[in-house]
């Protein structure tokens, strides 16, 4: 499509998220919530919505959804009761989801994303609802039959309703590796798109510039990565364009994406949508929120990446693309606390993360938890580094590769691999005289102007000292002995 056709249009996008809770049990029973199991193997005559049987709500998921909700600035509805959504589906064993309508447990608040052009933009967030997964139908394991696990049945989730605030495909995806990171920081979803543990519905439309009120609205499922979330978007945002231009009127429904082809397929539309016959949960208690319990579970927050980003950047004095970077990952930047709990040298401390360490667990193809050294012993790394007894480049070469292999402190391997440096000016003084009686020419040319010669004299000296010399030491002496040849 032509740019200058797309600039004519404004892209307006709402993102529906469902996260899977990390909790034990399920919602609204005590069967075991976890993935991976053998197939119905995690349903009682609860999950199975046998009749008699009676729901009771999981404490856990209401705490992680007030930890969410506190760490988006939602304010927590201290009155809720849950709602039926009926409908009929084969992976449905009650034929209806227990789930929250008119009271949402958070209301309001919002997440922080960056544009493309670097800009800070808050994403409003209209509620936070508490509900459960439905079973899984498999299509594609049969050749004749569709197959049905319903051990993800009654799964706790949290389903997250952003306002329709973003504006390109890049902010959706921005915005998702936002709300991903916070998941995973609050500890209450793994935030695995590929495994299905949070899902995203994208509600796309277009408009003119400058119109007052929005288009019409689509939806779009089955994305199973935030990447392809964009792509989704990216190819809706165009069907839309080409539609308007060609005269057509869009009409409300629901889309599949397809990524193999990159493009997304109408399921079903506005006048064939569910009547889902909402009705008060009759099972389950109306629950009540202290605000004493909400201040218990604000006290046990953990620090959370906006604010690990302000400290590093303010207090630190790290770049933004390390802050950025450190607290991208929930293990980096715990990793990064580790090790300025051991050295106030947090610029080097996030070199070598960003640096030695990150190349370590690219070749390793590791996480960061599977890291096997201690922060303290980086820590001390960096420390030894700064205080002359050996260089930068010896540390990363000779002596990081040497941590792995046993418990022995940096000093002690340095120690033994005859590594450390010299700030000895006998010791120089041998090393400088070495070079001296090897580069008569240069010393010569250096004699008769050309200063800029140093720099070769001391890369010999590192040379013939074996990277031992301490620079800071040399390199007066390297000039006086210079001077007086
Ligand atoms: P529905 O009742 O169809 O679920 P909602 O009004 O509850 O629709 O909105 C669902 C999601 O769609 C929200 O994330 C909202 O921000 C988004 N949304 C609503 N209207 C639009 C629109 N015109 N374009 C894009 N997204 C929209
Ligand atoms: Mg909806």
């Amino acid at each position: 499509m032509e740019d200058s056709l797309r600039a004519r249009y404004e892209v307006v996008i709402g993102l529906e998220v469902h996260a899977q809770l990390l909790t034990e049990t399920k919602a609204y029973s005590a069967d075991l919530n976890a993935y991976g199991s053998a197939p119905n193997t995690n349903i009682s005559a609860i999950t199975l919505g046998h009749p008699g049987t009676l729901p009771v709500m999981n404490r856990k998921t209401i705490d992680f959804a007030i930890r969410l909700g506190l760490a988006c600035g939602c304010q927590i509805a201290p009155n809720q009761h849950f709602a039926r959504k009926n409908y009929f589906y084969p992976d449905l064993p009650k034929g209806y989801q227990i789930t929250q309508d008119t009271t949402p447990i958070c209301t309001g608040g919002q997440i922080l994303i960056r544009t493309e052009d670097g800009q800070h933009k808050l994403i409003g967030l209209t509620r936070i609802h508490m509900e459960e997964d439905a079973g899984k139908s498999i299509h594609d394991v049969d050749v004749f039959d569709t197959l049905v696990d319903l051990n993800r049945a009654g799964t706790p989730l949290l389903e997250i309703v952003s306002e329709p605030d973003l504006r390109s495909s890049t902010e959706a995806y921005n915005y998702l590796t936002e709300v991903r990171k916070l998941l995973r920081y609050l500890d209450i979803c793994d935030g695995n798109m590929e495994e299905g543990s949070m899902r995203c519905d994208a509600n796309v439309s277009v408009r003119l510039v400058g119109a007052k009120d929005f288009g019409t609205k689509v939806e779009v499922k089955n994305m199973n990565s935030i990447r392809n979330v964009q792509r989704a978007i990216e190819f809706e945002v165009n069907r839309q364009i080409e539609a308007l231009e060609n005269g057509q009127t869009l009409v409300q429904e629901t889309r599949g994406f397809d990524a193999l082809k990159g493009i997304t397929i109408s399921m079903r539309t506005k006048e064939a949508a569910n009547d889902y016959r909402y009705f008060p949960e009759p099972d389950l208690p109306p629950i009540h929120v202290s605000t004493e319990h909400i201040a218990h579970i604000a006290a046990k927050m953990p620090a959370l990446p906006n604010a690990l980003f302000e400290r590093y950047t303010k207090t630190y004095g790290l770049s933004e693309y390390d802050a950025y970077n450190i607290t991208d990952q929930k293990g980096l930047a715990l990793y990064y606390e580790g090790l300025i709990s051991h050295t106030k040298n947090y610029k080097a401390a996030a070199n070598w993360l960003m640096g030695e360490i990150k190349s370590y667990l690219n070749e390793q193809g590791i996480d960061i938890t599977a890291f096997p050294l201690a922060p303290g012993r980086i820590a001390a790394l960096i420390d030894l580094i700064d205080a002359g007894k050996i260089s930068n480049s010896i540390a990363a070469q000779r002596v990081f590769p040497e941590l792995f292999k046993s418990e022995q402190s940096p000093l002690e391997i340095a120690e033994s691999l005859n590594l450390l440096q010299s700030s000895d000016s006998n010791v120089i003084e041998g090393f400088i005289a070495e070079v001296i009686r090897r580069n008569p020419n240069e010393v010569e040319r250096y004699k008769n102007g050309e200063k800029q010669l140093i720099g070769f004299f001391m890369g010999q000296l590192m040379k013939v000292s074996g990277g031992k010399a301490d620079p800071k030491a040399s390199n007066a002496l390297l000039r006086q002995k210079l001077e007086a040849q």
